[in-house]
């Protein structure tokens, strides 16, 4: 009874630090003479140059550090950035939001720094040395996209069927085999394209996603004026987070676990706006619905577009 008690106890601190602003370490009062321009000051930079007052002799950890610059990874936070991403997610990007930025790593840079991990893992560098990209499933995908059943086959096919219904159709049956390939060559590559830079697609997608998501979070409890660029750079952050997840599932081959990890967007989201667990699930499946639908519009648009293109040049 003792150990479970302890355990939510455990739990509700837990609950306080996450929704706690992040915390610098504080400033000492402690003199420093620099030992690039020898001014004295007191805190950690010079007020004159710029470099900070732990430099000392060159050491290994001056190297490393050093190294790490070169990938813009040597400051800035970025080990921070990956702990509260992981552990309180929404409300570190509140804190980045209300002004933190020097504290986090920046979200763009992040985004990048990650996708050439997750590019990395993809291509094998993963503890069974896989490259994903040329797996036997890709092949099998695309085999069954582009598959053409035969014309004995007794399949139901709806090209077949809207000829025998419509034979004063303006389509000829070459013409829509010729719109069929074009699709399926788009599909073909965006399938190619998502398992190959799942990061970039993904992000891709909250782009596309972002508009109509954020007419349901614009007017959210914790940030009730909240600008669509605000919005933007906090699915950067979310996406990050889904990145690191992936990253790591990527990692150990778990690959299914992998393409799931888009899911954990909802945390974030919970987080950040101050919804419910339920609000924050329906809206954002609505918004997903909903953005579904509008592409599903475009893409019927401009469907009905390459059609007439096929039609005039074939
Ligand atoms: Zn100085």
């Amino acid at each position: 009874m003792k150990f479970k008690f302890n355990i939510k106890e455990r739990w509700q601190r837990f609950k306080a630090w996450r929704e706690q602003p992040s915390q610098l370490a504080p400033l000492s009062d402690e003199s420093h003479e620099c030992e690039c321009c020898h001014t004295s000051f007191q805190g950690n930079y010079c007020p004159r140059c710029g470099q900070s007052w732990r430099i000392g002799r060159y050491s290994f950890k001056t190297a490393t550090l050093g190294f790490l610059d070169v990938w813009g990874l040597g400051n800035r936070g970025m080990f921070r950035t990956i702990r509260d991403l992981i552990l309180r997610p929404g409300y570190m990007i509140r804190d980045y939001l209300k002004g933190m930025q020097t504290a986090y790593f920046p979200p763009f840079k992040m985004f990048f720094v990650l996708a050439v991990f997750s590019i990395l893992v993809m291509h094998g560098f993963n503890i069974k040395m896989e490259t994903y990209a040329e797996d036997e499933s890709m092949e099998s995908v695309e085999r069954s996209l582009k598959y053409k059943p035969d014309k004995d086959e007794t399949i139901i096919d709806h090209t077949s069927l809207e000829a025998d219904k419509t034979e004063n159709s303006p389509f000829s049956v070459e013409q829509k085999d010729r719109v069929k390939d074009i699709y399926t060559d788009l599909l073909v590559y965006l399938v190619r394209f998502s398992v190959r830079f799942p990061s970039i697609f993904s992000l891709l997608v909250l782009m596309l996603f972002s508009g109509v998501l954020y007419l349901f979070f614009r007017h959210c409890p914790n940030i009730p004026d909240l600008r669509y660029s605000e919005f933007f750079v906090s699915l950067v952050y979310a996406n990050n987070m889904c990145s690191i997840y992936c990253i790591i599932l990527g990692f150990f081959c778990l690959t299914t676990l992998a393409l799931l990890s888009i899911l954990l967007v909802l945390i974030p989201l919970k987080q950040l706006s101050g919804y419910s667990w339920v609000r924050t699930i329906l809206k954002t499946s609505v918004a997903f619905v909903l953005s579904l639908v509008l592409f599903l519009t475009i893409f019927f648009i401009v469907f009905f577009l390459i059609m007439g293109y096929v039609a005039v040049m074939y």
